[in-house]
């Protein structure tokens, strides 16, 4: 076949699969619709790339799930400091949620439909509390030990016809994703959506006249529910083709949706406000029970007492804050917790330090003295423990910069380098160079000999001459025997005028003659001619006597 006529064939399925493949990979996230507005803060943006759909496999970690409360609770210790009513009540209810899911599995194996008739309510967890003070890391460390995927969502993304450049069943389906294309196992998944007060219709909530939080609290009252969700995003054109051209491989999922029966919600935000609503009932509580003494509440015991009517005060419907049985506070920390989180917290920053500054072969230990003052700084901050990464990342910033490539081995982290940053940076830079110096004093050798062999002169140059030049050469990212040649390649014209004119041949250039070379050398002249004048007119004034 010529390769006209081959011109004229109609493209094989195969051609045509890799031409729209290759198309669509051109294109981008341009014709992805969801998956990019998901942030997870934890891993940072998702990749652009589809998941992979996969033959469902079992889900083990559902099967056989056997976790108790003590030992949810004992796991979230290790990493999140403080919290304890809040680790208490959400160990509880996924152990409950979990525990009902594997039941209602063996059920259904076993009876099929007749499964549905168990009466359930689903432990959804609301966690009331600011920003930075775990929630999110709970959650996270909930879902590995479970090992179910995670997917985290920010409310004030969401709009009533979905979230933002995307769908709110996008959620659901990024669980899939999450689970690498397992959708039997993204069905057991947790969803975490964050700010969920602003959906509040009348707590002061971010929605403009055409968005309601109202119809969004509706949209996810379903999801929370029970909803069924098309694995493929009906809107996605990628996804929908390539799925059509995939042409119903091996790859394909044996489920075409996605049942959120028992995917487990946990929903939270800082509710300010709040504690108005519920103090003002509390305080208006029928004469008789009230106590004589009126009492003093601090925030996490006021939380204690919030009702479901305080949060349909608050602008929730009724429905929506009803499927969210499961209610717990997470405190604002204090310096004392800070300190706590950077020195026994498994996922401690301090032990990301360490590690980034062993990359270079530099050994940072961390002193008392700077954990109290990081956590001092931290709780001024007001961003919870998000503030200590500020903090530390201000303080170290020069540090990281400055030692790396250098001969230090170990960095010592105290109040002193905290409070004298500049002068520690110094010491530690003079220190780094000094190893270095032997090398520069070798190629400052070699200059000299050459200069001086050459034009039958001394030059040499003190020790201040040596550092200066040995940072300059650190700084500059040149040899020093390129900064020498460079700076002092005609000297040899002045110092002979100097010679001539005093009879000096040994030359010492100092710090300023590497700072200035020029300047040094033509001062140097000057006094020359000077010293020169001066012995003419002695000598003068020896003949007249
Ligand atoms: P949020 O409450 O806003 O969800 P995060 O859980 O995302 O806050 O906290 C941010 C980071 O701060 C976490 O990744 C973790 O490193 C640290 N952190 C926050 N609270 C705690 C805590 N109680 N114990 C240990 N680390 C914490």
């Amino acid at each position: 076949m010529s390769d006209k006529d081959k011109d004229n064939q109609p493209p094989t399925p195969e051609e045509m699969q890799k031409t729209l493949k290759d198309l669509f990979d051109k294109m981008g996230s341009g014709m992805s619709m969801p998956f990019g507005s998901f942030v997870d803060e934890q891993r940072g943006e998702p990749e652009d790339d589809e998941p992979e759909i996969v033959q469902t496999k079992e889900i083990d970690s559902i099967h056989e799930f056997d976790l108790k409360p003590r030992e949810v609770k004992s796991h979230l210790d290790r990493y999140v400091i403080r919290q304890d009513d809040a680790k208490k009540a959400l160990s509880i209810a996924v152990c409950d949620h979990y525990n009902h899911a594997k039941h209602f599995k063996a059920l259904e194996d076993e009876h099929g439909e007749g499964a549905d008739t168990l009466e359930y309510q689903k432990q959804n967890v609301m966690v009331v509390g600011p920003t930075g003070v775990g929630k999110t890391y709970l959650i996270k460390h909930i879902a590995e030990l479970i090992g179910v995927p995670f997917v985290k969502a920010d409310a004030t993304k969401f709009s009533e016809t979905g979230y933002v450049g995307g769908d709110v069943d996008d959620l659901v389906r990024e669980l899939v994703r999450k689970a690498d294309g397992n959708v039997d196992l993204a069905e057991y998944g947790i969803i975490y959506i964050d700010e969920i007060d602003k959906l509040a219709s009348k707590g002061g909530g971010s929605f403009g006249k055409d968005v309601s939080g109202r119809g969004v609290q509706t949209t996810l009252l379903k999801l929370m529910e029970e909803t069924e969700v098309p694995v493929s995003n009906p809107m996605d054109m990628k996804g929908q083709m390539m799925s059509m051209i995939s042409g119903g491989g091996s790859k394909q999922p044996t489920k075409e949706n996605i049942n959120t029966r028992n995917i487990l919600f946990i929903v939270s935000g800082a509710f300010s406000g709040l504690d108005k609503i519920v103090s003002k009932r509390v305080q208006s509580t029928p004469i008789g029970f009230q106590t004589e003494e009126r009492e003093e509440v601090v925030d996490s015991e006021l939380f204690k007492k919030v009702e479901t009517q305080d949060f349909i005060d608050f602008g929730f419907e009724a429905e929506f804050i009803g499927r969210l049985p499961v209610r717990v506070v997470c405190e604002k920390l204090e310096k004392k917790d800070f300190v706590s989180i950077m020195k026994f917290s498994e996922g401690s920053i301090l032990r990301q330090y360490e590690r980034e500054f062993e990359a270079y072969g530099i050994h940072a230990k961390f002193k008392d003295s700077a954990i109290e003052k990081v956590a001092e700084f931290a709780e001024k901050e007001n961003t919870g423990a998000r503030a200590l990464m500020t903090v530390l990342a201000k303080i170290l910033r020069d540090f990281k910069f400055e030692l790396p490539g250098t001969s230090i081995t170990e960095l010592i982290i105290d109040a002193d380098l905290i409070e004298n940053h500049d002068s520690v940076i110094e010491k530690y830079r003079k220190e780094g160079l000094k190893v270095n110096l032997n090398k520069v004093k070798l190629e400052i050798d070699s200059f000299t000999q050459e200069f001086n062999s050459k034009h039958g002169m001394t030059m040499e140059f003190d020790e201040e001459a040596v550092t200066t030049l040995a940072e300059l050469s650190s700084l500059q990212g040149r040899s020093v025997l390129q900064i020498c040649k460079s700076k002092f390649k005609d000297y040899q014209f002045g110092l002979k005028l100097i010679h001539g004119n005093t009879g000096v041949n040994e030359f010492t250039l100092t710090k300023e003659a590497v700072e200035d070379a020029d300047k040094f050398l033509s001062n140097m002249l000057v006094q020359s001619y000077d010293a020169a004048k001066e012995s003419k007119n002695s000598s003068a004034e020896n003949i007249t006597e």
